[in-house]
């Protein structure tokens, strides 16, 4: 992501309050700045995120708070950068999605202990960027932004629709020119302008990074540029959600995929809140990141040891992971490896099998994402990386139905008849 002064600092406005958000800190130098919408540190240019005072002290106190909360991200609104009235404001009211036991599933891949499928193919708009979403248009009413904005692989622009529908908000929003016909019909439908960019994530990214700088983005709130500290918040909640619909155990590997890196570095963080809160017991749990071969910045860079992640042109059906210059490379390197997890990617091939080997095990319908993290799943336990004795936890984050051609060629009906019974007997399928 292009590095930009914070200029456009909230300095002018009055303080917002958002719930126990405190700052927010430099990922690199550790400065804290206040909380508004800038995502570059005044001190180094480094990335920004939110720091908190969070309530500490009595962890059965919190707990009961939040099994009593609704059945959405806000039940985890202690920990979260929103007004503490937010349950009531219009807004999608995403997550609570389903922890899918997955013992078929298990015993096709050799796991001996407990495999799990968070499914978040059930938000509102059929992937986990509603999470994201949710808390970015809190942050955007908080610093008065009228229009919500993104550069997006597809997913997140159908959630910032939805949302800014919802929210009264205008929405403008920006992708590859060349995604998935359900990508598109669902990020055009909200009413929202739509823009196809002839060029790829990276050259959309670079793209919006000009229009905030422009008087042409002014009062414009980029839910993943300008309230990106915000917005990458609302992964910690499928971390949360994890752990409390375990029983408030941690699990003991996760395998998250990775497009920017951002969903995995704070599903990391809402561990490490949840032990500190005393929420979970304390154990060690270690995180795998996923990406598909045809965009794999990050797996290349943990196989070669490297700190740095060498940018890549993506080619692969997984579109909704296709970032080739990934801003949190290097902080999901440094996540893998201080857990002792990994990161590993597959081939289109080995995810469109896994697209099917998790539909017919435990019907579950994952979209091309689902079937990056299944498939380096299978790769893990294969090649002994993965502990098929543990408690493992595989994300799915959007739906099948937004990628039907990947699997179009392979997913058709067994035999085409006359409606007689005669047709049926001669198809051999009785
Ligand atoms: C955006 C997205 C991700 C991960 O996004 P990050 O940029 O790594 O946070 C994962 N799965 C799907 C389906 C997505 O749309």
């Amino acid at each position: 992501m292009a590095v930009q002064a914070p200029e456009q600092s909230s300095d002018a406005a009055a303080p917002v309050a958002l719930g126990p958000a405190a700052a927010l800190s430099c990922r690199e130098c550790g400065a804290r700045n206040p909380l508004g919408p800038v995502f570059a540190c005044a001190e180094c240019f480094g990335p920004l995120e939110v720091a908190y005072d969070l309530p500490g002290g009595d962890p059965e106190g919190l707990r009961k708070r939040i099994e009593s909360g609704p059945d959405n991200i806000w039940r985890y609104a202690p920990l979260l950068p929103v007004p503490a009235d937010v349950a009531g404001r219009p807004n999608l009211n995403p997550g609570f999605t389903r922890l899918v036991r997955a013992d078929n599933l298990a015993r096709e891949l050799g796991v001996t202990g407990e495999l799990h499928v968070k499914d978040d193919s059930g938000n509102p708009t059929h992937s986990f960027k509603d999470r994201v979403v949710a808390i970015a248009v809190e942050a955007a009413r908080a610093f008065g932004f009228t229009t919500l904005s993104c550069s997006s692989t597809g997913n997140l622009a159908g959630a910032v629709g939805a949302a800014a529908a919802r929210a009264g908000l205008r929405s403008c929003v920006f992708i590859p020119h060349d995604l998935e016909q359900g990508k598109v019909v669902m990020a055009a439908v909200y009413g929202g302008d739509l823009v196809g960019i002839e060029g790829t994530y990276d050259d959309v990214n670079r793209f919006c990074s000009e229009l905030i700088g422009d008087p042409l983005g002014e009062g414009w709130g980029f839910v993943n540029v300008n309230l990106r500290p915000y917005y990458a918040e609302g992964s910690k909640t499928l971390a949360y959600e994890i752990c409390e619909q375990l029983g408030w155990r941690l699990p003991d590997q996760i395998v998250v995929p990775i497009a920017s890196g951002s969903q995995l570095t704070k599903i990391d963080k809402g561990l490490k809140e949840l032990i500190s809160l005393g929420l979970v017991e304390d154990r060690p749990y270690r995180i795998f990141g996923a990406q598909a071969e045809g965009c794999s910045p990050v797996s290349r860079a943990f196989k070669d040891g490297h700190d740095v992640v060498r940018p890549v042109k993506p080619d692969t059906i997984a579109k909704s992971l296709a970032i080739g210059n990934p801003a949190d490379g290097p902080y999901v390197l440094d996540v893998a490896r201080r857990t002792g997890g990994a990161v590993e990617d597959v081939t289109d091939e080995q995810v469109v099998d896994a697209i099917t080997l998790l539909a017919r095990t435990e019907g579950v319908f994952a979209e091309t994402a689902g079937g990056v993290t299944v498939g380096v799943t299978r790769k893990l336990l294969q090649d002994g990386v993965l502990d098929p004795s543990l408690t493992t936890v595989v994300l799915n984050t959007g739906d099948g139905l937004k990628t039907l051609d990947a699997v179009a060629g392979s997913a058709r009906p067994s035999a085409t008849i006359r409606p007689s019974l005669d047709a049926f007997r001669d198809a051999g399928l009785a």
